[in-house]
């Protein structure tokens, strides 16, 4: 079976879920429970794809810290090969609280080191043994971003297909490298809001026909409504699967798992979807991005059930 590099960012969310009124300063606030969990889109793709039994490396920094420690513990315990991440003394891992309610939250992220890595930690030597390099929140690795289109093209040039998820960018620009990178990309997996920024078009089709060049496979990703990819010039949409969705964090993650898991054994693009929407759809019946990602069975099941 083909083997997926993931390539990106570490780091741990700790999530305070409950609140009776939101914190202000110079008080303090209670609520009902806490979870500690991986919360990179990276390490949420990899994890989705080793669930679905595709052989995952991860290739990334942490601090040599405590959390560091949690996010290797945790890729390993879901199987994925863990020897090309590097724990750095001088760093610190990553680290996002999200204070949340069921009405609203509110997330503080210390970067540390979520972008920590850079082009060089990516040689063509990396590459030995992979079929695939996939790299997701493109707009926080600001190390690793001025130089992904080379990346790319050293990935190509080894043999290795290519996927990128862009993730939201902070600055709302919507400009600059991607751009130059999308060439050398295979498979891009932005969701509505990005696809709409990148492509400066309102309609999912006309952005996917603005970003379109000829070679590049882009997938839009759009929450409950679905997803859509064009096949030969004609939108293709494939509706969101109908599952009682406790939380969103990481579905997107766990769609291109989905995708890409298909899409690496040849499937055709509407199966890629379909597999992508089941994983993504599954992945919402749990709290955070991991806890219910599906097995290939279980995400077989959802389709078999809807057709
Ligand atoms: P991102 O997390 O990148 O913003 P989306 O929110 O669009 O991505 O979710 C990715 C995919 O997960 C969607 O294309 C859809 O197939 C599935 N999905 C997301 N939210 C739901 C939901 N509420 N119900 C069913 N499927 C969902």
């Amino acid at each position: 079976m083909k083997k997926v590099l993931v390539a990106g960012e570490l780091n741990v969310d700790i999530v305070l879920q409950g609140y009776r009124s939101f914190p202000r300063p110079g008080k303090e606030v209670l609520v009902d429970d806490f979870e500690m969990v991986l919360g990179s889109a990276s390490a949420i793709c990899a994890m989705g794809l080793a669930r679905l039994g595709t052989p995952v490396a991860f290739l990334g920094k942490v601090g040599d810290d405590t959390w560091g420690r949690y996010c290797l513990d945790t890729l390993k315990g879901r199987g994925i090969e863990t020897s090309r991440v590097v724990r750095d003394p001088g760093l610190k891992t990553g680290l996002t609280v999200a204070i949340t309610s069921p009405r609203d939250r509110a997330l503080v992220s210390f970067l540390g080191s979520i972008n920590a890595l850079t082009a060089d930690d990516l040689p063509a030597s990396v590459f030995a043994g992979f079929a695939h390099l996939h790299v997701s929140s493109f707009f926080l690795q600001d190390k690793l971003t001025s130089r992904c289109a080379e990346v790319f093209a050293r990935a190509h040039q080894s043999g290795v297909t290519t996927s990128l998820d862009p993730g939201y960018d902070p600055s709302e620009r919507w400009d600059g490298p991607l751009h130059d990178a999308l060439e050398h990309l295979d498979v891009f997996f932005p969701n509505e809001v990005e696809l709409s920024g990148l492509s400066r078009c309102q309609g999912v089709a006309d952005g996917l026909r603005r970003l379109d060049n000829g070679r590049t496979r882009i997938v839009a990703k759009l929450g409950a409504g679905g997803a859509m990819a064009l096949d030969n010039g004609q939108p293709l949409h494939v509706p969101a699967f109908k599952v009682p969705t406790v939380d969103t964090t990481g579905a997107g993650d766990s769609f291109d798992a989905g995708f890409l898991n298909a899409w690496l054994r040849g499937a055709p693009l509407a199966e890629c979807l379909r597999l992508g929407s089941a994983c993504g759809a599954l992945s919402t019946l749990g709290l955070g991005g991991t806890a219910r990602q599906p097995t290939l069975a279980e995400a077989e099941a959802l389709i078999r059930g809807a057709a």
